[in-house]
């Protein structure tokens, strides 16, 4: 998606070899115009695939995730980290080890928003290892929901996630592909289509 490379290349700063900060319209201030257009273009993606719940995890997933949910008019659930006093219904959980943070996360949804006839799309804001996205498919199957697909707003293609994913038998949608983050600087992936 050429608006989001072009911000990524104003905006984003390169974090050492393999971590980029988006913090100002992604993971911290949010771009509203952006992640609109961020969530028409999963909407097309996913047009032809009886979506009915679009699931993400808890914080920075949230922004793309209701803008996609909004353009599909389906619910969105988001996974949390950490167990709310108020989460005193039935959960399925999985466990996920944050790239960044470099900790262990229990991620839970309650068992009443998914169920064996949802279609899901899993959406999240960065793939690097892919821990993230095959924690919230877990939930997913435990469930017995199927994941129609995995929308990505910023893949770090240099990283092992997409292979993992993708040798799991699933799609993956990634708005823009980072090849490399060397001398600080972002080398895309660029697509024909985009
Ligand atoms: P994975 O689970 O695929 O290894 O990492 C994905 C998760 O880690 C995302 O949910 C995201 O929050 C975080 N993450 C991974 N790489 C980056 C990065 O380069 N920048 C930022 N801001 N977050 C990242």
């Amino acid at each position: 998606m050429k608006e989001l490379r072009e911000k990524i290349q104003k905006e984003g700063t390169v974090l050492g070899e393999n971590v980029l900060k988006v913090d100002g319209f992604l993971t911290h201030q949010i771009d509203a115009k952006l992640m609109s257009q961020i969530g028409q273009r999963f909407a097309e993606l996913y047009k032809d695939r009886g979506i009915t719940k679009i699931v993400t995890i808890e914080a920075s997933g949230i922004a793309p995730a209701v803008f996609a949910g909004l353009a599909m008019d389906v619910p969105v659930i988001f996974a949390r980290k950490q167990k709310s006093l108020t989460m005193n219904q039935e959960l399925l959980t999985a466990s996920v080890y944050s790239f960044t943070k470099q900790v262990t996360n229990d991620i839970s949804i309650s068992t009443k928003f998914l169920t064996k006839n949802d279609h899901v799309l899993v959406i999240d804001d960065f793939l690097a290892n892919g821990q993230a996205a095959l924690g919230l498919i877990e939930l997913c199957q435990q469930a017995g929901a199927t994941v129609e697909g995995i929308g990505i707003v910023i893949e770090k293609s240099f990283q092992n996630g997409r292979q993992l994913i993708v040798d799991k038998g699933y799609r993956v949608d990634s708005l823009a592909r980072i090849a490399s983050l060397e001398n600080n600087e972002v080398h895309f992936i660029i697509e024909e289509e985009d």
